[in-house]
């Protein structure tokens, strides 16, 4: 009895391993439909195998189409029982009459069908024969046409068998193909794929070899061949892992397989892939037959392919190397020793070039015996002349043996004092021209340098030219900043001990200056009146000056810490220290609803102070009318008609006045200590005021400008981020 298989998935599978669908079509088949055809007396026969979706015709006799769907005809019901189906009329059954090959050409009435069945037993298809009119079978004709389905099978067998025999080959073939990239190495590897055979008597050791064999170890194919021969073929750092492979197939019976090298006579290496399997005759293996392919070319691609890899990897590294670090020393150290690595180069190294052409190799990474050129400042006249130009345009230089290449004389000598015979050089590049140079060296011997390597040298010297600009403009940087620390620092210094320092000698000179005022006014005459009327005014006003100067100092110093503010509160302060100048200005000040703010409370009252006191200060002849705005950015910034977007996080707060308005040229002076735009009879004041709403807006992390026109009043701007994130 045949198995039942029923799993349509697994029959399918077996199809597939027949290799027969689509083929062309074959002499032994095209007969066998004939027979059946001419036996049956039949206008039609068909073999056909049916996957997922149709009927396939291996063999047809009086039918044009080479396929049909799987669900037209009537071979399914062949497929369906298992079994020969003989339909004598299909219009006599109500099921099949409504079939499209009944109704619609080929107008089938007759059908006979065998199914094809393995010895596993799938269906794979069926041997049937058609005719247009109304017909019976003899028990004779229902035999042969049992007998000729089963010489289909044979047929497909047999098929089946050479197809096992060529499985090696196809595999082998295969595990090639799938690592080289193109269609034309595809076909190279396909040509060169040079497919030995052979088989060993594992008892006597006997070997038989193919010709194709042989000439896969390097030998005529008359030469005699065995299995020592070979095995003294095989590399020796690879026989142990060859034995043992073998070992390992036989005793687990699973395939054999080894990837090694052979030396042939001449010295040369070259890789091997051999398969084989163990055949088992009395449940021991006593032979084991296999195949071997020169596989050198896929291991030098693999080779290449590993190459690439790690060039990538290296280019990765710097890359990675240059965004981190921008320690251009360790860059170029990395560079250096990994490209010499990588290229297997004598020396690489890293020359920077001064102004005057000359230069100094700062990274080098030399293999032992060559001479060493780090920290070596060099000067080669003909360099400069010759060469420095075309690398700045960013020239690469690719010289082979520089014995024989079209070089200055002088330049030659200059290289070969370091025992350079081939010289691969590109430049350096910064924003402002060549820095310096990458070079690979290669002294033993000359060295022809493939696209891969220049181009991999050029990306790495880009990068490195990218993280050397990045320095530059990152020390250039730092060191301003540092500049403009030390500056302030000593500034704040300064007025710190100069304020301080001067208070003790002023409230001296002050007093004393009232005690004359006092004992002496009119007493002396009306000059000296006068003179100490200006004395006295004199060190009032520097008293003012060294407070002020003493505030502005203490803004860094003698900050509080951020703390929830209201800034109604602040404002109220504000407004109840400048009573007086409103009161007598008639000031009015209006103002939107004010936030809570981080901040240092006293400072924030200090920058309304001395805004609104500018605003009432810098009046024309008009009621000064002074308004405090505020909104936060990204909530309801857009909903005033401002000039200026706060960003999302800020506050963004303006004092608004109708007062003299400065021109845009002093829009940023103001801001500087002691600047004053109006002598101090028109305006008293110190010039430190708006000095001191910077320093503090500044402390907060915002930032304090002036719109405004002359004659049209200004709006003064601060910003103070909102740190801890709230809303208002
Ligand atoms: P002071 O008010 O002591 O002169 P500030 O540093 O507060 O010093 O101001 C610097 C200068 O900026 C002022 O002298 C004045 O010329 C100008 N200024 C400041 N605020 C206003 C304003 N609201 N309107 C017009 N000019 C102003």
């Amino acid at each position: 009895m045949k198995a039942e298989r029923t799993d349509e998935a697994a029959r399918l599978e077996a199809l597939r391993q027949y290799q027969i669908l689509d083929t062309e079509p074959e002499p032994a088949y095209d007969s066998l439909a004939q027979l059946a055809a001419y036996i049956c007396g039949t206008p039609i026969a068909l073999v056909n195998f049916i996957d997922e979706h149709r009927q396939w015709f291996k063999a047809r006799v009086g039918l044009d189409v080479p396929e049909m769907p799987r669900n037209v005809g009537l071979s399914y019901l062949c497929q369906e029982r298992r079994d020969i189906v003989v339909v004598t009329d299909t219009l006599a059954d109500e099921k099949l009459a409504n079939n499209p090959v009944v109704t619609a050409d080929p107008y089938v009435r007759f059908y006979a069908g065998v199914p094809l069945i393995t010895p596993k037993g799938d269906v794979l298809g069926t041997l049937c024969v058609l005719d247009r009119v109304p017909r019976e079978l003899s028990q004779k004709q229902i035999e042969a046409l049992l007998a000729l389905s089963r010489q289909v099978i044979s047929q497909l067998e047999l098929r089946r068998n050479l197809a096992e025999v060529s499985r090696y080959a196809e595999e082998v073939k295969q595990t090639e193909t799938s690592l080289l990239e193109s269609e034309q190495r595809l076909k190279l590897a396909l040509q060169t794929a040079r497919l030995g055979s052979w088989q060993l008597d594992l008892k006597t050791e006997e070997l038989s070899a193919s010709n194709q064999c042989k000439v896969n170890f390097g030998l005529p194919t008359e030469a005699e061949f065995s299995y020592g021969m070979l095995f003294e073929r095989i590399h020796p750092d690879d026989r142990a892992y060859v034995q043992e492979s073998v070992k390992q197939a036989l005793e687990n019976k699973t395939d054999y397989q080894a990837e090694y090298r052979n030396i042939w006579s001449d010295g040369s290496v070259h890789w091997m892939l051999a398969r084989g399997r163990g055949v088992d005759e009395v449940n021991d293996p006593t032979r084991m037959i296999g195949v071997t392919l020169d596989i050198t070319e896929r291991k030098q691609v693999e080779e290449e392919l590993k190459r690439q890899n790690r060039r990538s990897q290296l280019f990765a590294q710097i890359t990675v190397k240059i965004r981190e670090t921008l320690q251009i020393e360790e860059i170029l150290q990395t560079t250096v020793t990994e490209v010499q690595k990588l290229l297997q180069a004598d020396r690489v190294l890293v020359f920077q070039l001064w102004a005057d052409g000359s230069g100094t190799v700062v990274q080098e990474a030399v293999l032992p015996g060559w001479p060493v050129m780090l920290e070596k400042n060099l000067f080669d006249p003909c360099f400069k002349e010759e060469y420095l130009e075309r690398y700045r345009q960013g020239r690469v230089s690719a010289m082979e043996d520089i014995e024989s290449a079209h070089i200055q004389p002088c330049h030659r000598e200059f290289l070969q004092q370091f025992g350079v015979r081939s010289n691969l050089v590109v430049p350096i590049l910064v924003r402002e021209g060549i820095w310096g140079l990458l070079l690979a060296h290669q002294c033993a011997t000359p060295r022809r340098w493939n696209s891969f390597e220049i181009e991999l040298l050029q990306q790495l010297a880009n990068q490195i030219g990218i993280a050397i600009s990045q320095a530059q403009l990152l020390e250039k940087e730092t060191c301003y900043s540092q500049e403009l620390a030390r500056s302030n620092a000593e500034l704040e210094q300064f007025a710190y001990v100069a304020s301080h320092d001067l208070q003790e000698p002023l409230r001296m000179v002050t007093s004393y200056l009232q005690l004359l005022e006092h004992r002496y006014k009119s007493k002396l005459d009306a000059n000296a009146d006068q003179f100490i009327a200006y004395a006295v005014d004199g060190a009032h006003r520097m008293q003012t000056l060294i407070n002020e100067l003493l505030k502005y100092s203490r803004v860094s110093t003698r900050g509080q810490p951020f703390v929830p503010v209201d800034c109604n509160a602040v404002f109220k302060q504000a407004i109840a220290n400048l009573q007086v100048a409103i009161e007598e200005s008639g000031a009015v000040i209006t103002h939107d609803p004010l936030p809570e703010v981080i901040a240092d409370a006293t400072q924030l009252t200090q920058v309304f102070q001395n805004l609104i006191s500018n605003a009432i200060k810098f009046r024309q002849n008009l009621t000064p009318q002074i308004h405090i705005g505020v909104v936060k950015g990204g909530v309801d910034a857009d909903r005033q008609s401002l000039n200026v977007i706060p960003a999302k996080d800020e506050w963004l707060f303006w004092v608004r006045d109708n007062g003299i308005g400065i021109e845009s040229q002093y829009a940023e002076r103001i801001f500087v200590i002691f600047q004053r735009l109006h002598g101090r009879t028109k305006y008293p004041g110190t010039g430190i005021g708006l000095a001191i709403c910077k320093k503090i807006i500044e402390r907060h992390g915002g930032n304090i400008w002036v719109e405004s026109e002359p004659g049209q009043g200004s709006i003064f701007y601060f910003t103070i981020p909102d740190k801890a994130g709230k809303q208002s």
